[in-house]
């Protein structure tokens, strides 16, 4: 069973195609007017987002809460609605300057004789957006910043892994926003599949890269252009000149945020071969501090679902099964057979091999597998034999590995010494490259992206120029031609 495409029972009922088809009809009609929303209309909408989070976060952070069985609210406050907020900040003090047209010179021979060459960057018109579990408000009302800030209307499909969160949010955006602007739509998997056939006039879907094929198979039958925002194993290599103890408590936070359902969370790591023995022991020391108990401590985040949790349990018995040692980092020697809430405590793959599903397959989870190097070159090469990842960490001083694996190596971002906060830099565009994929969101980048980037030439009015250079074919046109 591999990551994507998990079905599962929900809570929440389906809605019919007809009735999405009407909703979007009735977002598509401002655009039969006009293509160009004011500034002060979309920094409205950007503000009622701040404020639709700002006024109901409780609420928000308890949603998630139950959703997940366990996940602190604090944990949803620093990474879902805050970050949320911090994010509309930024494009408000932006905006101005992104909405302005792009002057761009002619090349023809004297400017075109006056002519002014501009790109316009005007709204899609309604922009679809599919949105995972894992992050339910960041990942949602997060890209719809942008989304708004190029003066899109919008239509959010919510997962059904959420059910009380998903409901949460239709009733809030009922309550701040009217249906000519934003229209949620829940359901389960069905819900999502019709969506993807709506004849959007863009589409950014979140989520797995399988699932992610079938998003753009989908919207290629009415041409829709995507925004993906996928998945994939983000490798972290670990230098032969690092401080390891830092390096260690940074990665292993990656692997228990949220219990490692983080999009940009480290996959596996490189540890240099001397490391390995001591790499262990700092993990374990890290979880124990950090987690001096698991199974009933609200600062260790729930699997979101049984199905997951099997998934899990699946790839760490695969890895066994194939000869891998498995090192479960489980302080308290607690008993993790009997669970309302299916944790799964951090747990070490050592001496993985490719034949291994945990190595085949993004984890997204509290699973770490570590190669073992004793060549950087050789670990630069792996990277790039694999599927393009949405990250690259790197942990070290080594200014020469550095430039390395940000020049040699192709991913959505590079990230040094750190992870996860590349996606704090509202500034950063945030996305992946190929099977991670494509476009972004934040920073002028996002706004570029869900803007139609449009080229308007404003000609002059003291010639025919096709005059010079049309029919008659003469000497004089060609002499003409060749001087162009
Ligand atoms: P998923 O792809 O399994 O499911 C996402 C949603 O897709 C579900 O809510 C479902 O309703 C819908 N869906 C299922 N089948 C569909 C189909 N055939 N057509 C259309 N929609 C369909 O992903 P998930 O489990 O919700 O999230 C985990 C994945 O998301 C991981 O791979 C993770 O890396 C990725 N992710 C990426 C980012 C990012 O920003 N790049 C952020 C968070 C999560």
């Amino acid at each position: 069973m591999g990551l994507g495409g998990i079905s599962i029972k929900n809570s929440l009922a389906d809605t019919s195609f007809e009735t999405m088809q009407d909703k979007l009809l009735n977002l598509k009609k401002p655009f039969l007017k006009s293509f160009n929303p004011t500034v002060e209309s979309r920094k409205d909408r950007i503000r009622r987002i701040i404020k639709l989070i700002e006024e109901n976060s409780e609420n928000i952070h308890k949603a998630i809460s139950k959703d997940f069985g366990s996940r602190h609210e604090q944990l949803s406050q620093l990474t879902d609605t805050l970050s949320t907020v911090a994010h509309g900040k930024h494009v408000l003090k932006k905006i101005n300057s992104w909405v302005k047209p792009d002057k761009r010179k002619a090349r023809f021979p004297l400017n075109l004789l006056g002519s002014k060459a501009l790109v316009h960057h005007q709204p899609y018109g309604v922009v679809g957006i599919i949105s995972p579990w894992n992050f339910p408000v960041a990942l949602s009302l997060g890209p719809l910043i942008e989304v708004f800030a190029a003066g899109n209307n919008a239509m959010m499909k919510l997962s059904e892994f959420v059910p009380e969160t998903s409901k949460l949010m239709a009733d809030l955006v009922n309550k701040y926003f009217s249906e000519d602007e934003l229209v949620i739509i829940n359901g389960g998997t069905q819900t999502s599949v019709d969506f993807t056939t709506l004849d959007f006039d863009h589409l950014l879907y979140t989520g797995s890269t399988a699932v992610g094929k079938k998003v753009c198979a989908a919207a290629a039958n009415n041409l829709v252009p995507v925004t993906m925002e996928l998945g994939g194993k983000s490798p972290v290599v670990v230098s032969n000149q690092s401080n390891l103890k830092k390096s260690v408590n940074q990665i292993m936070t990656g692997k228990t945020v949220n219990a490692g359902q983080i999009c940009v969370a480290p996959d596996y790591a490189f540890v240099p071969t001397e490391s390995q023995d001591e790499f262990v022991s700092l993990a374990r020391d890290f979880v124990k501090n950090s987690f001096p108990t698991i199974k009933n401590n609200p600062d260790y985040t729930s699997i979101i679902h049984l199905n997951h949790y099997d998934r899990l349990n699946a790839l760490i018995e695969d890895a066994k099964n194939k000869g891998a040692t498995v090192v479960e980092l489980n302080p308290a020697n607690e008993d993790f057979s009997q669970q309302e809430h299916h944790k799964i405590p951090p747990t070490l793959i050592l001496n993985p091999t490719d034949d291994m599903d945990v190595m085949k397959e993004e984890i997204f989870g509290p699973i770490m597998p570590i190669k073992t190097y004793s060549n950087f070159n050789e670990v630069v090469e792996y990277i790039n034999f694999q599927p393009k990842a949405l990250a690259v960490y790197y942990f070290g001083d080594n200014n020469k590995e550095m430039n390395t694996v940000i020049n040699d190596t192709s991913s959505g971002q590079a990230v040094m010494n750190e992870w996860g906060f590349q996606y704090a830099f509202e500034d950063l565009p945030f996305g992946g490259v190929g099977p991670s994929g494509s476009g972004a969101y934040h920073g002028k980048e996002g706004f570029l992206n869900f803007s139609h980037n449009k080229a308007v030439l404003k000609g002059q009015k003291l010639i025919n120029l096709w005059s010079l250079i049309g029919a008659p074919f003469t000497e004089k046109t060609d002499k003409m031609a060749k001087k162009f």
